[in-house]
C-alpha cells in the first residue's frame, strides 16, 4: 500500500541509516533470498499473494500477534535476534494450541527510518531462524516506515485435520485438566531483567527467547483425547478463564500440583511476593493448558523432549474458575493478568 505521504519515507537528514539504505525492497529481496523453499508453497515472497496447497482434509487455520515497541518488548533489554525470534515463536504458539502444523508466516513490519541497519538485518535474522526451527517458511508481508514505535505484525498460517483441530470449546466435565510447560517464569525474568539483577538465568531466558510446544500440540490433536487446548500467553487464570466460557464449563486447579519452578521460587522470595500469583497470572508463558477426557496420562513425544507435564486439576460443571488451596479450602479465583486498556 502507497502511504498518503509518499514524502514521509524520505529521511529527515542526510545521514543515511537503515531502511533508508537498504530501502522497502532491499529488505524485502535480502529476506526473500534467506527464506527458502517448501513443496507446499507454490508461490512465496514475491507475487500479490501466497498460494500455499492443503493436504487433503485439512483446513486452514490463520493466527495474528502485533508486538509494539515499548509495549511488548524493548530494545534496551532484547536484542534484534531474540525480538525477530520471539515474534515467530508467539504466534507459532497459537498454532500449537490448535494443533495444526505451521503452513507459512506474513512478516509486516512499520520500521522507524533511523533503526539501524545492523537492528533490521539481525531482526530479519531472528526471525528466519525460528521460522526455520518451527518449519514456516517467510511467505510474504508488509513494509513500511513508521513515524513512531517498532510495530511487528506476524500472522501464522497452520493447517490441521479438520476432525482434529483443538479448541477452546470442547472441554467437559470430568475431563483432567493439564498444564505443558512452564509458568510464572517469563515474568520473574522480565522482572529480573528491569530491576537489573543478574542471574535468574531460566527466567530471562523464558521471556527473551520463548519456545512454543508445538509438537506438543500437535501430538495433542493426533492423541484423540483431547477436548481442549489453549496456549497460556496472559497468565494462568486468565487463559483458562477463555475455556471456562468458550466450553461452558467450571475449572478446578489444584494448588499443591501447580509446577513452581525454583527460579520463581526465588524471585517471588526476593521481592517478597506470592508465588503461587507468579503461576496463575504470570504472562508471556506460552505453555499449553488443555483438558484430557480420560484420566490416563497425557501422551509423551515419540521424538525430542516432551515439555514438562503436569496434571493441574479438573474440568467441573460449576462454571466458575476455583483454586482448592493445599488445606482443602476451594476459593473461587479472578483472573489478574496484564490488560492493555
Ligand atoms: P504490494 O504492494 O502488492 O502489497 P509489496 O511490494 O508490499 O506488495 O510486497 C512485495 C512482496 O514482498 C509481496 O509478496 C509481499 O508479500 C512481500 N513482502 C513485503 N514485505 C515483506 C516482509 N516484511 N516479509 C516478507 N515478505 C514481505
Ligand atoms: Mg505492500
Amino acid at each position: 500500500m502507497v502511504p498518503r505521504n509518499e514524502r514521509d519515507k524520505q529521511p529527515m537528514t542526510s545521514r543515511k541509516s537503515g531502511l533508508t539504505v537498504l530501502g522497502e525492497f532491499g529488505l524485502i529481496a535480502s529476506i526473500e533470498r534467506r527464506a527458502g523453499q517448501h513443496t507446499h508453497v507454490r508461490l512465496g515472497i514475491g507475487d500479490d499473494a501466497a498460494a500455499l496447497t492443503l493436504d487433503p482434509g485439512h483446513e486452514l487455520l490463520a493466527t495474528a500477534d502485533l508486538l509494539v515497541q515499548d509495549v511488548h518488548f524493548r530494545t534496551q533489554t532484547a536484542t534484534a535476534h531474540q525480538i525477530g525470534r520471539k515474534s515467530v515463536a508467539v504466534n507459532i504458539s497459537d498454532l500449537a494450541a490448535m494443533g495444526a502444523k505451521p503452513l507459512g508466516l506474513l512478516a509486516s513490519l512499520a520500521i522507524p527510518s533511523a533503526t539501524p541497519l545492523k537492528w533490521i538485518e539481525q531482526f530479519r535474522d531472528g526471525l528466519l531462524e525460528a521460522a526455520a526451527v518451527y518449519g514456516a517458511p517467510l511467505v510474504g508481508g508488509d513494509t513500511t516506515s513508521s513515524p513512531g514505535p517498532i510495530v511487528i505484525n506476524i500472522t501464522a498460517l497452520g493447517s490441521a485435520l479438520a476432525t482434529q483441530t483443538l479448541t477452546r470449546g470442547g472441554a467437559r466435565p470430568g475431563d483432567a485438566l493439564w498444564l505443558a510447560g512452564n509458568v510464572g517464569l517469563a515474568r520473574a525474568g522480565l522482572e529480573a531483567l528491569e530491576a537489573g539483577v543478574r542471574g535468574f538465568s531460566a527466567s530471562k531466558s523464558a521471556h527473551k527467547e520463548p519456545q512454543a510446544l508445538l509438537k506438543y500440540g500437535m501430538a495433542l490433536a493426533a492423541c484423540g483425547r483431547c477436548s481442549a487446548c489453549i496456549d497460556v500467553s496472559d497468565g494462568l487464570l486468565g487463559d483458562l478463564a477463555h475455556i471456562v466460557a468458550r466450553s461452558r464449563v467450571g475449572v478446578e486447579l489444584d494448588e499443591a500440583s501447580l509446577p513452581i519452578h525454583p527460579e520463581v521460587r526465588r524471585w517471588a522470595k526476593r521481592i517478597g511476593a506470592d508465588v503461587i500469583d507468579y503461576v496463575l497470572n504470570g504472562g508471556e508463558d506460552y505453555a499449553l493448558a488443555f483438558a484430557l477426557h480420560d484420566t490416563r496420562k497425557a501422551p509423551l513425544l515419540s521424538t525430542g523432549d516432551t515439555p514438562a507435564l503436569v496434571r493441574i486439576g479438573r474440568v467441573t460443571d460449576t462454571g466458575a474458575l476455583t483454586l482448592r488451596r493445599a488445606d482443602g479450602c476451594l476459593e473461587n479465583v479472578q483472573p489478574r493478568g496484564f490488560v492493555h486498556f
